[in-house]
């Protein structure tokens, strides 16, 4: 699916929203989503107004929190609880990613994988509606890893000195 492709039809579940709901079609709602759906990857609150805002378009933090809330209810967009941050991230047609979290930095990267998608799709539920999936892998990235060794190698280097 193309990203054109995608945001009409995300565009389109949240005009059926707000026609089944009586709600006003404010355009705000309509740019807060574009804007969510030309974002990359994960991000927060403040990154996303920074964004409209460099383009010119200003929303207050309340109207962006408000608006979140409800694309999160109709599930077009999820929200991350990584370490020590909320992160917010498009899903339609994106939600068949894991994401690799390093419990040292925090920093999140993500990988595909078709054997987990397809698993998690033959998965029996019980008594559930699956709308989707989070898979979050705990461990350290390479970077850490690499610090840490360098880190290692100092404290060795030290005590043999020291003999
Ligand atoms: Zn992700
Ligand atoms: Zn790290």
């Amino acid at each position: 699916m193309t990203k054109d492709i995608v945001k009409d039809k995300v565009r389109g579940i949240l005009n059926n929203y707000l026609q089944m709901n009586n709600h006003r079609k404010t355009s705000e709602r309509f740019a807060i989503l574009d804007a969510v759906y030309d974002m990359k990857g994960h991000f927060s609150l403040d990154e996303l107004g920074e964004t409209m805002e460099s383009q010119n378009f200003r929303v207050s933090r309340a109207t962006l929190y408000n608006t979140m809330r409800l694309f999160i209810e109709l599930r077009l967009v999820v929200r991350h609880r990584f370490i020590g941050q909320t992160k917010y991230e498009a899903c339609y047609n994106n939600e068949d990613h894991i994401h690799q979290i390093c419990t040292v930095c925090g920093a999140v990267t993500e990988i595909e994988s078709e054997a987990i998608t397809n698993l998690i799709a033959d998965t029996k539920l019980q008594r559930f509606r699956k709308d989707g999936f989070s898979l979050y892998i705990y461990g350290v990235c390479s970077r850490c890893q690499t610090k840490i060794s360098r880190e290692r190698n100092k404290l060795k280097t030290k005590k043999q000195d020291n003999r």
